[in-house]
């Protein structure tokens, strides 16, 4: 995505069963690489996760 992620979109690397399409492959973003998941960011459930996304998406702006 060349332009970066909009707010509320998935990836387009997310594959159905949501994975990424381009882990382990030199394509995949530095960022993404480099991101450590922490217990707070993963949260006890996909739903948990996605609110602190929306979080840090409504807090940054993007
Ligand atoms: S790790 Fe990066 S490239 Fe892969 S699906 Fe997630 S945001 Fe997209």
């Amino acid at each position: 995505m060349p332009q970066g992620k909009p707010a509320g979109m998935p990836c387009v690397q997310l594959t159905d069963d949501l994975r990424c399409a381009l882990f382990g492959r030199p394509e995949r973003p530095a960022v993404c690489v480099r991101l450590r998941p922490e217990p707070a960011m993963c949260g006890g459930n996909r739903e948990q996760a996605l609110a602190w996304l929306a979080a840090l998406e409504a807090a940054t702006g993007r």
